[in-house]
């Protein structure tokens, strides 16, 4: 159950959250009762886009579809939760302060849930004062992955404790065969459309549909998506960044080997 202490940490007035909180509870509560007793380690991994994905970026092509709000995405960290997510991943191209429900979201993910969760920033470095908003949240259930081209832009003060690591990784590397990692993961993006990874964003033949049409429970166990990524079928100019199977493997390398944080004040790997 989330901690009245912990928001008050996070944000100085009354929690803002307090009615899509309530909300959200109670879909968990349906979304369980949805599953009936099915097996609920459906969903290993929730990948969010909260800006549009690098692709859109690169084209100029930013939807115009409205973005879905926080507590809309607290539901589908619920839902997420109810079908066995421990991990999610929220990938921002645009800062905190253009996106404040982030902070929201991963500290309802840690606290309601004790979900490990990763941001990625790619895009926009995040300023100062963006980097030690994070320090409010629960550093145990948290690391930073930052695009490599990003670096020499975003240092961040080792006194904060925020695990920083570099998000890149080449999906042809990755993906020295098929890529399954998307059987146990689902990847929304801004405006709710629902794709098997990051790295197929966008293309129609891994659309999963979108989030208000339906439930996650619903597309993990809907047999018509594909959910295998061949490897001629990667974008040349995308990569797996912020895919949340390999940012958790990279924080818990880290962790294996004592290395406490990847950057310094200069945003270089140690
Ligand atoms: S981002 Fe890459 S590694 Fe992750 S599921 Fe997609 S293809 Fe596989």
């Amino acid at each position: 159950m989330a901690s009245k202490k912990r928001w008050d940490t996070i944000y100085d007035k009354s929690n803002p959250f307090s009615l899509p909180q309530d909300i959200a509870r109670q879909v968990r509560c349906l979304a369980r009762e949805h599953d009936n007793g099915a097996d609920p380690e459906r969903m290993q991994y929730l990948w969010i886009y909260v800006s549009p994905v690098e692709s859109e970026f690169s084209r100029g092509d930013v939807p115009n579809d409205r973005t879905l709000a926080a507590d809309e995405w607290l539901s589908i960290l619920d839902e997420s939760a109810a079908l066995g997510t421990e991990c999610v991943v929220i990938s921002a191209g645009q800062g905190l302060d253009n996106h404040p429900e982030i902070l929201a979201m991963c500290s309802w993910a840690q606290e309601t849930h004790g979900m490990l969760v990763g941001l990625h920033v790619y895009h926009q470095p995040l300023t100062e004062g963006e980097i030690k908003k994070l320090a409010a949240l629960d550093q145990d259930l948290f690391g930073l992955f930052v695009d490599a081209d990003l670096a020499d832009e975003m240092a961040v003060p080792r006194e904060l404790g925020i695990r920083v690591y570099t998000a890149d990784c080449d999906g042809r590397q990755t993906m020295t065969g098929n890529c399954t990692i998307p059987e146990g993961m689902t990847c929304v993006g801004p405006t709710g459309k629902m794709y098997a990874c990051g790295y197929v964003y966008g293309n129609k033949k891994y659309a999963m549909g979108h989030c208000f049409e339906k439930e996650l429970g619903a597309v993990m166990s809907d047999e018509h998506i594909p959910r295998m990524i061949p490897r001629g079928d990667a974008g040349a100019q995308r990569r797996c960044n912020g895919c949340p199977p390999l940012m958790k493997r990279i924080l818990q390398d880290a962790v294996t080997e004592g290395r406490v944080s990847a950057f310094n004040r200069n945003g270089k790997d140690k």
